[in-house]
């Protein structure tokens, strides 16, 4: 294993102290990180705002260029990014290498976009246009579930607008982070991006620090308060990407066995650690048994195990906090609901838990209001689409969902009173760099990826010349 450094002001650099990185897998120490103290922090911020003035100034297309090379080393280390996050992340390699192709995809994208002056008016008497200035420092943190993806689509369009970079992993997942901050050096002037491992004691240090003009945080809705009021110091920028209890809605015309391994996937992709996932699947009463059969034969049937094994579908939940966190759900699932399936942790070294459904559970378990970030997902029953969708709407969330149904306008007259910031009908994380997305109600603020997510990390000036 690699030996892995901090990146700050374009050297790699062992931290003040360590910190050991565990493999969910088998609980075997994987690597020992570099953990930073405040003043590498501190030093990291001062070397982003040192970096900003040249790199802001360089014409859009030059930070493009270098974006370019940033994607196209991405993708030549692929396999070793892949396979190194599966370790420290847990996910099926198949799904790591996802993570890593979509993550080169949206750094592309970012490389190529451009941020032109617009027209808003220009006539006999006066011409107004407008410019997109960027903010300065900005500080992208992220949790441990898709540490890569999180952290690309902060940095490209961040960089891209002119900023400059603290970035800063989950302590349990900070791998492969390091490990871009290595490409990072070989082609980025020093300063532009700096990494940084905490132990979770410097996230409030670096999002409230005065020097910081904004932030882009994914991470629970607790964690985002706390940014958020953070911020209030200085008015920073934010973009808060936070907790969802995204709701499946199956109306009564769909094909059970077609649908189920649909709903299957999104309940329990990633190990159901997936703020877009299904966390509440309500199903007509019509078809109710059949999908509950069904996804409880998909959960029997599904190969949980380590990640880099051919052929595992699941692999374990990522930390142990986590892991302790799920054990709870179950408990609760058990006490409150019928399970169709799973229903236990395997037993063996690792934080794995069987792929578990649960069935005739009230709408007041916790397993329904709370978002479980993991492979046991409640079936709940309805009759009337109108009281389902009320059911859907009744959280304080409102990130994503998803609705299933022949009938394709029906089904979008129920996205349509679904209150979240993306719905998908028939399909489930179609996300692509173009298409922002971004939480409604408590699951966050602004959008990422697409021209908004771009736009997110500038500032919007109005210069109006009398003619
Ligand atoms: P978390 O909020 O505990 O941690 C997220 C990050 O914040 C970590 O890097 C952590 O070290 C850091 N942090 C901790 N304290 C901080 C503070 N006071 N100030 C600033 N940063 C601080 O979240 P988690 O448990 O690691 O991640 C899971 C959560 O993330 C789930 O709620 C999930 O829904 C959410 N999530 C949301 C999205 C989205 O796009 N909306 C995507 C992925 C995950």
């Amino acid at each position: 294993m690699n030996e892995f450094k901090l990146l700050i002001d374009g050297q790699l650099v062992a931290g003040a102290a360590t910190l050991d990185v565990i493999n969910p897998a088998n609980e075997e120490l994987l690597a020992v990180a570099p953990r930073a103290d405040i003043a590498q922090l501190d030093q990291a911020i001062a070397a982003a705002k040192a970096a900003f003035p040249v790199w802001s100034a360089k014409p859009v297309r030059e930070r493009g260029a270098l974006l370019g090379r940033l994607a196209d080393a991405l993708e030549a280390r692929n396999d070793e990014f892949a396979r190194l996050l599966t370790l420290e992340q847990g996910k099926p390699l198949s799904e790591a290498v996802w993570e890593i192709t979509f993550s080169t995809d949206i750094i592309r994208y970012h490389a190529e976009l451009d941020l032109p002056y617009e027209v808003l008016n220009d006539n006999a008497t006066r011409k107004v246009v407008r410019q997109r200035m960027p903010l300065g420092v900005v500080a992208a943190i992220v949790p441990w579930n898709f540490p890569v993806v999180l952290l690309v689509l902060k940095l490209a369009p961040a960089l891209l607008a002119g900023n400059t970079v603290v970035a800063k992993p989950a302590p349990t997942t900070p791998l492969t982070t390091l490990l871009f901050g290595e490409i990072c050096k070989q082609i980025l002037p020093p300063g532009t991006i700096n990494i940084i491992v905490d132990n979770n004691d410097l996230g409030g240090a670096l999002s409230s620090h005065p020097d910081v003009t904004k932030v882009a945080f994914t991470g629970s809705t607790t964690t985002g308060k706390k940014v958020m009021s953070g911020a209030t110091s200085t008015l920073k920028r934010l973009t808060l990407e936070l907790g969802g209890n995204d709701a499946a809605i199956v109306l009564d015309d769909v094909d059970p066995v077609e649908v189920a391994p649909k709903l299957f996937v999104a309940a329990m992709m990633n190990a159901g650690q997936l703020c877009l996932g299904a966390k509440r699947i309500y199903v007509h009463e019509s078809q109710y048994d059949r999908i509950c059969e069904e996804l409880g034969r998909l959960a029997r049937e599904s190969v949980v195990d380590d990640g880099l094994k051919q052929g595992t579908q699941m692999g374990p939940l990522q930390n142990k906090a986590q892991f302790e966190k799920v054990k709870g759900f179950l408990e609760d699932a058990k006490r409150n609901g019928k399970i169709v399936a799973g229903g236990e942790v395997l037993g063996r070294k690792g934080y794995f838990v069987q792929p578990t459904i649960v069935r005739d559970i009230a709408d007041d378990a916790r397993l329904v209001t709370e978002e479980q970030f993991g492979p046991v997902v409640p079936v709940l029953r309805y009759s009337d689409v109108d009281d389902a969708i009320a059911r859907a709407n009744n959280s304080e969330y409102g990130l994503a969902g998803t609705v299933w149904g022949k009938d394709l306008d029906r089904a979008f007259c129920v996205a349509a009173k679904i209150e979240t910031g993306t719905v998908w009908i028939n399909k489930f994380l179609d996300v692509s760099p173009d298409i922002p997305f971004g939480g409604a109600k408590q699951s966050g603020v602004g959008e990422e990826l697409g021209r908004e997510g771009l736009e997110a990390y500038t500032q919007a000036k109005i210069i109006n010349m009398a003619k």
